[in-house]
C-alpha cells in the first residue's frame, strides 16, 4: 500500500452542523480525522444508516451535543487502527465490522446485568458523540462485531438500530409468543419493518399498520399477515375485525401521540403495548380503568443490550432477517436523504456510502 500522504491521513470528510435545526444545518466538510482512545478502534465507515435519532441530535432539543457536531448512530465498515494491549483486539485491524450503537461502560450495575441499553453512563453513537456521517468513526473495541459475510456494508449498516431495538422490544419487553398476535404500527419505518421480520419469524400473527397502500404491500412482502391503512379514520376498527374482536396481543409502537390511545384500545387482555418512539409527538391520554379492566400493560423500551445486538447479527447471517434498504445516497447527499426520511415515504432505511 502507498504511503499516505502527509496531511490528508489528518483530515476526512463529514456531515455535520454547527447549530440545531432541520436538514439544512447539515454540512459537508473536511474535518479532523479521529484518533482512537485506549480500548477503541477507528473505522473506515463503508456505510451508514439513517434513524430518527439523527433528526432529534440535530434538532438539540432532548439530545444536546456540544457543536459543531456529527450525526449517525449506525455503521459499517472496516477496522482501520486499534489502540489497545491486546493483541485479539489488534487483530481486527482490517476486519469487516458493524457498530453496536449503545456506548455503555460494561461494568456499572446494570451493565453487569446485561442491560447495557440502560448503562449509568449510556451514550449513543453520534447523540452524544459523534457518529457515522462521516468516512471515518471512532468507537470501543468492545462495541464492535464481525460483518456477516452475506450482507453487503450497506445491509449491514441498516442493521444495528432498528433490529436491535425491535428485538429487545419484542423478546425482552413484551415477550411474544408464537400463538399471539403482534400490531406493528407504523410497519414502513426501520424499527417497523424490523419489528414485522423478528415477529413473524418468533411466529405471531403479524398485523402491520401504515399509510400508504404500496408500503402495505411491502410490508406483506416481508411477514405481514394482515394489513391495515391508519391514515383512514377506522384503522383501530380494522384491526379489532381482524382479531374477531379479541385484540392484539402486544403492539410495536415507535409513532407515539398519534396512534397511542386507538392502540391500548386495541390491546387484548393482558396484551402489552410497547413504546420506543415518539415520531409524532409525547403526550396522549389513556382511559385508565380500560387499562386496569383488562390487565394491560403500557411498557418503555429504549434500543437494546449487546445480546440482542448479537442474536439479530446471527439472524441476518442465518439469513432469517434481512434489513431492507428504501434508499442509498452519497455522504454528501445526507441533507436530502434525511429530507426522504422526514416525508414519511421511505420503506425500510436509508443509507449514506461515502
Ligand atoms: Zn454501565
Amino acid at each position: 500500500m502507498a504511503p499516505m500522504v502527509q496531511g490528508k491521513e489528518s483530515t476526512m470528510k463529514a456531515m455535520r452542523f454547527h447549530e440545531f435545526g432541520g436538514p439544512e444545518v447539515l454540512s459537508y466538510e473536511d474535518v479532523p480525522r479521529p484518533a482512537p482512545n485506549f480500548g477503541e478502534a477507528l473505522v473506515r465507515v463503508k456505510a451508514a444508516s439513517l434513524n430518527r435519532i439523527d433528526i432529534w441530535v440535530e434538532k438539540g432539543g432532548y439530545y444536546k451535543p456540544s457543536l459543531p457536531h456529527i450525526p449517525g448512530s449506525d455503521a459499517a465498515g472496516i477496522v482501520e487502527e486499534v489502540k489497545a494491549s491486546d493483541a485479539a483486539d489488534a487483530s481486527l485491524v482490517g476486519r469487516k465490522v458493524i457498530v453496536y450503537p449503545t456506548l455503555a461502560c460494561f461494568h456499572c450495575k446494570y451493565c453487569i446485568e446485561g442491560s447495557h441499553n440502560l448503562c449509568a453512563s449510556y451514550k449513543t453513537l453520534g447523540a452524544q458523540v459523534d457518529g457515522s456521517y462521516a468516512e471515518y468513526v471512532t468507537v470501543p473495541v468492545k462495541n464492535l462485531i464481525g460483518m456477516p459475510p452475506n450482507l453487503k456494508f450497506e445491509e449491514a449498516a441498516a442493521l444495528p438500530l432498528t433490529f436491535t431495538t425491535a428485538y429487545h422490544m419484542l423478546v425482552d419487553r413484551a415477550k411474544a409468543q408464537p400463538n399471539e398476535t403482534v400490531l406493528v404500527l407504523g410497519a414502513g419505518a426501520g424499527v417497523g419493518v424490523a419489528a414485522v421480520q423478528i415477529a413473524a419469524l418468533l411466529g405471531a400473527k403479524v398485523i402491520a399498520t401504515s399509510s400508504s397502500e404500496e408500503k402495505l404491500r411491502k410490508a406483506q412482502r416481508i411477514g405481514a399477515d394482515v394489513t391495515v391503512n391508519y391514515s383512514e379514520e377506522g384503522w383501530a376498527d380494522e384491526v379489532m375485525a381482524a382479531t374477531n374482536n379479541k385484540g392484539v396481543d402486544v403492539i410495536i409502537d415507535h409513532i407515539g401521540a398519534e396512534t397511542f390511545t386507538k392502540g391500548i384500545r386495541c390491546l387484548a387482555k393482558n396484551g402489552r403495548l410497547v413504546s420506543c418512539g415518539v415520531t409524532s409527538g409525547n403526550e396522549a391520554t389513556i382511559n385508565i380503568r380500560e387499562l386496569f379492566m383488562a390487565q394491560r400493560s403500557i411498557l418503555g423500551s429504549v434500543s437494546g443490550t449487546m445480546k440482542d445486538f448479537l442474536a439479530v447479527t446471527r439472524l441476518a447471517a442465518e439469513n432469517k432477517i434481512r434489513p431492507v434498504l428504501d434508499s442509498v445516497y452519497r455522504l454528501r447527499e445526507a441533507r436530502k436523504a434525511q429530507e426522504r426520511l422526514l416525508s414519511r415515504q421511505s420503506f425500510g432505511k436509508i443509507v449514506l456510502v461515502p
